[in-house]
């Protein structure tokens, strides 16, 4: 006799996911005027239902969340006076306390790269076990971005592929905490503060967007700086690295018509009509 199937259970925390997304989107739409293609808001959604699935073990564990941490009465070389803060989650699990910060990168360029988040994970190991005087003993970065070989798989509609790929996704990443480069740590955003402070505001060279390894600065960075395209750097590094190709280049040429203008007025008048 043919055994019969259970129906799936419908998880009710996804529904709720979906339920705060929409309200989400719709609040940013109205505040920015952003408005998102079917196809791109799937995605987005595909994104937070993966890692939430993927996750699940950690936010069910999760003892603390959005932990602010600070590190006050900091002085910079030139004398400046300036305070540390930051985000963290903290996880109990029997006797042992893990401190995560979560950053909406890609896991294997924090893999490649783990000197970028050593330093702001020591600050926060510092702040929790010698000014909260609370145990520690792991720290980690957990990377949203899911990787493109399964954003790939999905779009194809290989099933067994995604499945694979979803399988060997790895977000969480433990970088142990490293005390004796605390001062060091504190000492670079020093520098940063100096320099804000000062205004010395000058974009990186062209040679610093086309460095950095795999993904470069100009890729990994400069694309989610709001003042790329007013950057020298930035359009010097798009033209050169082809970037008009995806329509960039627009941005960084004469202003469209008047007659162009109305039309794409009218199209965003139509989406959220
Ligand atoms: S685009 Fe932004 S981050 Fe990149 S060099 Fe210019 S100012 Fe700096």
């Amino acid at each position: 006799m043919a055994a019969t199937k259970k129906p799936v259970k419908p998880d009710p925390m996804e529904a709720r996911i979906r339920d705060y997304f929409e309200r989400n989107y719709e609040l940013l739409r109205m505040e920015s005027g952003q408005v998102l293609t079917n196809d791109l808001k799937q995605e987005a959604l595909n994104q937070v239902l993966f890692y939430y699935k993927k996750m699940k073990h950690v936010a069910e564990n999760v003892t603390r969340t959005e932990v602010r941490l600070a590190l006050p009465e900091q002085r910079t070389d030139r004398g400046r006076r300036f305070t540390i803060e930051g985000v963290v989650d903290v996880v109990q699990e029997g006797e042992e306390t893990w401190l995560y910060d979560i950053k909406t990168h890609d896991p294997e360029s924090v893999r490649q790269h783990p000197e970028r988040y050593e330093q702001q994970l020591n600050v926060y190991a510092h702040i929790w076990q010698n000014l909260q005087r609370q145990p520690l003993h792991h720290t980690a970065i957990i990377a949203t971005q899911y990787p493109k070989t399964m954003k790939q798989a999905w779009r194809s509609g290989d099933m067994a592929a995604f499945l694979f790929e979803f399988e060997r996704w790895d977000p969480l990443i433990e970088l142990p905490f490293d005390q004796q480069r605390l001062e060091e740590t504190v000492q670079s955003f020093g520098e940063v503060v100096d320099r804000i402070e000062g205004k010395e505001f000058l974009p990186r060279s062209l040679e610093d967007l086309e460095g950095g390894g795999k993904r470069r600065f100009g890729t990994r960075v400069c694309r989610n700086c709001d003042a790329r395209f007013s950057c020298k750097s930035y359009r010097a590094f798009a033209r050169k690295r082809g970037v008009e190709s995806s329509g960039v280049t627009k941005y960084f040429n004469d202003p469209p018509n008047d007659a162009e203008q109305n039309d794409w007025l009218e199209g965003n008048l139509d989406i959220s009509a």
